[in-house]
C-alpha cells in the first residue's frame, strides 16, 4: 500500500470498518494543494481489499488532474465502498459512510460514481455537509455536453483544414445517453450532419427523428468517414485496432478513460488525429458538481466551462511544439499545477 501511495503521490488514505452496518470503505485523498479533495463514491463488489485500495488510489489521482486542468480550487479524492455480499441495509450503510466522511472534517467531499445513486447522496447528507450530487443539485450531463462542445470549437480552431463552422460538418457520435444526446442537440443547432450509434435502438431512432441523423451499427462507427468522432458511451474504446480504423481528423468526446492503454495516445499522434484528452474535455460535469456545491453562480460556472476551450487550445499548441501526444501534454500541464514548475520533464 505504501508503494502505491508513493507512486501515485497520494496525500493520505483512510479506511473504515463499521460492524453494525457492515461498511468497509476507503477514502483516498490525493492532493489538497488547490483545495479540499472532491471525487465520487464508488460502490461495487470488490474481490479483495487490495483491489479496492488500488481503485481508490488510481481514481483519486485522476480527479486531482481533472480538477486542476479545469481550474477548480479543489483537489482530487475518491472513495470506494466494498459492497457487502448478499442483502444489506443500504440506508444504514450510507449513514455510516456519511459519518466517516464527516470525521474527515471537510478534507474530502463525496459525490456520485459507479453504483451510487442520488438517494445515497441524500442519505449521506443527513450525516455531513461534505457531499454533492444530492437531489437538490441537478443533472451534470448538460454541462458535460457543453464542455465537449467547447472542446470541439478548440479542435476546429487548431485543425484549420476543417474550417471554423460546424455547418455541414460530419460528426459521428457514439453513445446517445445523457451527454451524447445533449451534445447532438448542440451540434445539430449549428448545422452539423450527425452519424450516430447506440446499443439502445430507441435512442438511435430518437436522434434520427429529432436531428435527421444517419444511424450506423456499433462496429461501423469507428470506420465511418467523418470530420470528428465523439465517443460518449464507454471507456477503453481507443485501442490499436479501432485507432487504425478511424477515418476522422479528430476525436473529441465525453467518455471517461477513452485510451485503452497510455500508448494509444502515441498511436493517435502517429496517425495525425487530434485527440482531446478525455478528462479535460469532459470536465464540464465536474465543474457543475463542484460549483453547485460551492454555491457559485451560473455565470461563474459557464465561464469555467467555456475555459475548457482555451485549455484545450493550449494543449494542442504544446502538442505541436513538443511533438508529443496531447494525452502526455495534458498530464504534464496538470502536474505543473499540482506540484509546481519543476515537476517532471515532458517525455516525448
Ligand atoms: P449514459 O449511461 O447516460 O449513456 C451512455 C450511452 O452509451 C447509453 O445510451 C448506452 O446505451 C451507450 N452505449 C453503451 N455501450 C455502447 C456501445 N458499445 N456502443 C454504442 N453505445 C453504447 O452515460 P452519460 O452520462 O451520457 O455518460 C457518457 C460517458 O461520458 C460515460 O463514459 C461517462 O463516464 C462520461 N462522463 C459523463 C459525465 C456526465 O456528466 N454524465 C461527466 C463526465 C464523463
Amino acid at each position: 500500500m505504501f508503494r502505491q501511495i508513493t507512486e501515485a503521490r497520494l496525500n493520505d488514505i483512510h479506511l473504515k470498518y463499521d460492524e453494525a452496518s457492515g461498511l468497509k470503505a476507503i477514502v483516498a485523498i490525493h492532493n489538497t494543494r488547490r483545495g479540499p479533495a472532491l471525487g465520487g463514491c464508488r460502490i461495487i463488489p470488490y474481490t479483495s481489499t487490495e483491489d479496492a485500495v488500488t481503485d481508490a488510489v488510481r481514481l483519486a489521482q485522476g480527479m486531482s488532474y481533472k480538477a486542476a486542468l479545469a481550474g477548480l480550487d479543489l483537489g482530487g479524492g475518491k472513495s470506494v465502498i466494498m459492497e457487502p455480499e448478499g442483502s444489506y441495509d443500504r440506508e444504514k450503510l450510507f449513514k455510516a459512510f456519511g459519518q466517516f466522511i464527516d470525521e474527515l472534517g471537510g478534507r474530502y467531499i463525496t459525490a456520485m460514481d459507479s453504483g451510487s445513486r442520488v438517494s445515497d447522496m441524500d442519505t449521506i447528507a443527513t450525516q455531513t455537509q461534505h457531499v454533492s450530487c444530492t437531489s437538490s443539485s441537478g443533472n451534470p450531463a448538460p454541462s458535460t455536453a457543453l464542455g465537449v462542445y467547447k472542446g470541439i470549437q478548440a479542435t476546429l480552431k487548431t485543425h484549420r483544414e476543417l474550417g471554423l463552422s460546424l455547418k455541414g460538418m460530419t460528426i459521428a457520435v457514439q453513445g446517445l445517453g445523457n451527454v451524447g444526446f445533449a451534445l447532438c442537440q448542440l451540434l445539430h443547432q449549428d448545422g452539423a450532419k450527425l452519424i450516430v450509434t447506440d446499443i439502445d435502438e430507441q435512442k438511435v431512432q430518437h436522434c434520427v427523428q429529432e436531428f435527421g441523423a444517419k444511424a450506423v451499427s456499433a462496429e461501423e462507427i469507428y470506420s465511418v468517414p467523418c470530420d470528428i468522432f465523439c465517443p460518449c458511451g464507454l471507456g477503453g474504446i481507443l485501442s490499436e485496432d479501432t485507432i487504425n480504423q478511424l477515418q476522422c481528423a479528430a476525436v473529441a468526446g465525453s467518455a471517461n478513460n477513452q485510451l485503452l492503454t497510455p500508448e494509444c495516445g502515441q498511436l493517435m499522434f502517429n496517425r495525425n488525429i487530434l485527440y482531446a484528452p478525455d478528462y479535460l474535455i469532459n470536465a464540464g460535469g465536474l465543474i457543475f458538481v463542484a460549483m453547485t456545491y460551492q454555491g457559485k453562480s451560473q455565470n461563474e460556472m459557464n465561464h469555467r466551462i467555456n475555459a475548457i476551450e482555451d485549455t484545450l487550445l493550449q494543449v494542442y499548441r504544446h502538442e505541436q511544439q513538443h511533438q508529443a501526444p496531447s494525452s502526455l501534454i495534458a498530464d504534464h500541464m496538470a502536474e505543473v499545477l499540482l506540484y509546481g514548475e519543476q515537476s517532471g520533464q515532458l517525455s516525448a
